[in-house]
């Protein structure tokens, strides 16, 4: 085997891990597909971006096999070629699906170093057992003009953590239970007469002081334009970048200096 190299690996019927591997450094980002609730936020908060011009959302290193253009049957697969091991969908996930191992080791560097902070926990267990942490606070309104009620029920039954409820001809989402994924607002693709706006103003609660770093990119999600000073590097303003397509905030793409 040459190396570097870097392959998906099927460890079990559930889990795969993306693995790049150096002479005497291993990275791993594992991904456990029983857990996984289709959100959809790692597909938002990775920093890899590759632009699609017919596409609103920037290809990244991770998504589901149709936004990746990848033929396989899994919820969510990742791109070994685009990759960077970084383990910004590790940080957000909210079903604790995905996990970063460095030399075998769980870690996350991007919080280590200060870049993304630690969420105070707040987990929810789904009745068939699966863990679920609220990581956003925000709205979510859903409009719906559909009269047959399969089509209600059809739509509710696509939240994965049962926060949809259909009252009638209404729908009724609990807020405590809705974690402002993406689910509902892809699913209403597919129904006319259905449809859904979710605003995710802020991030929950996080652990100790936030960085200098984590200030910054706030600062920019929550609507300052271009470059924040004090974020120099490129990395560091792909990743607020990455943390403002997460929020669902639009951003215009500026030259790299
Ligand atoms: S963030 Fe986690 S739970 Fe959500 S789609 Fe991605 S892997 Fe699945
Ligand atoms: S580890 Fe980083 S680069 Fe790789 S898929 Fe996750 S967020 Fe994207
Ligand atoms: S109701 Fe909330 S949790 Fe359920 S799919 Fe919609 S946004 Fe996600």
């Amino acid at each position: 085997m040459s190396l570097p190299s870097k392959k998906a690996i099927q460890v079990d019927e559930n889990t795969v891990d993306y693995e790049f591997k150096m002479l005497n450094h291993v990275m791993q980002l594992r991904y456990h597909e029983e857990k996984c609730i289709e959100c959809g936020f790692c597909h938002r908060v990775c920093p890899v971006t590759v632009s699609i011009y017919d596409e609103p959302l920037k290809k990244t290193a991770i998504g589901t096999p149709k936004e990746m253009k990848i033929e396989s049957d899994k919820k969510i697969v990742v791109d070994t070629e685009k990759c960077v091991w970084c383990g910004c969908c590790t940080w957000i996930c909210p079903g604790y699906t995905l996990e970063l191992f460095i030399n075998g080791e769980k870690k996350l560097n991007v919080v280590e170093n200060g870049s993304l902070p630690e969420f105070e926990e707040e987990v929810r267990t789904l009745e068939n057992g699966q863990k679920v942490r609220k990581v956003v606070e925000g709205s979510i309104t859903i409009t719906c003009n559909e009269k047959d009620i399969k089509r209600i029920d059809a739509f509710c039954d696509e939240c994965s953590v049962s926060a949809m409820e259909r009252k009638s001809k209404a729908i009724e989402v609990d807020r405590d239970k809705c974690i402002l994924c993406f689910k509902c607002t892809e699913a209403a693709k597919n129904y006319d007469n259905i449809s859904v706006e979710v605003h995710r103003d802020r991030f929950k609660s996080i652990k100790g002081e936030p960085s200098s770093v984590w200030n910054g990119i706030m600062l920019r999600v929550l609507g300052k334009e271009g470059k924040v000073k004090g974020i120099m590097s490129r990395s560091q303003n792909k990743l607020a970048d990455a943390v403002m397509r997460l929020m669902g905030k639009e951003f215009e793409e500026e030259e790299e200096a």
